[in-house]
Parts: C-alpha cells; structure tokens; sequence
C-alpha cells in the first residue's frame, strides 16, 4: 500500500470517518487526491465496512458491491483502465433521490467509474 503515504488525508485520517453530512466534507478532499482509484480499489477489494475511501462512504461501496458482484479484483478493473471495457461495468443509469438529498452516488463519481471502464 504505498499509495497511503501520497493520500491527502494521511494527517488527518479521522476527518475520513466522519458520519453523516461531514462525510461530504470528507469526499471533497478525495476529489482531489491523486491515488483515490488507488484507494477505492483496496477499499472495495478488502470490503472496508467504515469511512470514506475514494470518495465513496461505506453505503456507496455496499451499494456499488451488491450492483458488481462479478467484480474479483476493483484493483484490476482500475488498472485495466481505457484498455478494454468489463462488460459488467456497463454504465447504469444515475438514481435520482428526492429533492433535497443527494444521490445514492454522485454523478462525479459515477463518471469517473466510467471513464476508467470506457
Ligand atoms: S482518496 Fe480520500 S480517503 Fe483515500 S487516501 Fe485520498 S484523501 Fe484519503
């Protein structure tokens, strides 16, 4: 896990295992750290149960887990990047949640899941 040690929360890794609207807080500054593929795959790959890895919380992971569950090695999917398209990572639609909340999954994070599986 060499990436941990260029991760932009490795002073303040608490602030990743905010709860509630603070974990919004937490997944801007993943936005713009440059090993947060890095970090989602481990998390995904090693079913991490609390916190904000890659800029998904524990319930966008369970989430994304339950909709992939062909997906052996997120590590492998990430690397494979441009080079070839997973068939099960075929883009679903966005869903929508009532005004007021955010998505399930934001639009960012699902356009960034496409475009390494594009
Ligand atoms: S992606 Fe987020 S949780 Fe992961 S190392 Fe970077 S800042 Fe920390």
């Amino acid at each position: 896990m060499d990436w941990v040690d260029r991760g932009l929360c490795r002073t303040q890794p608490e602030r990743m295992f905010a709860e509630g609207a603070a974990q919004n807080e937490a997944k801007t500054v993943c936005f713009k750290c440059p090993v947060q593929l890095d970090c989602l795959a481990y998390a995904l790959d090693h079913r991490e149960e609390h916190g904000v890895w890659g800029a998904m919380t524990e319930r966008e992971r369970r989430s994304l887990l339950r909709r992939r569950p062909g997906v052996a090695s997120w590590a492998e999917v990430f690397r494979a990047g441009t080079t070839h398209r997973e068939p099960e990572l075929e883009p679903e639609p966005v869903r929508v949640s009532r005004p007021g909340r955010a998505p399930a999954i934001p639009a960012a994070e699902v356009a960034k899941l496409r475009a390494v599986s594009a």
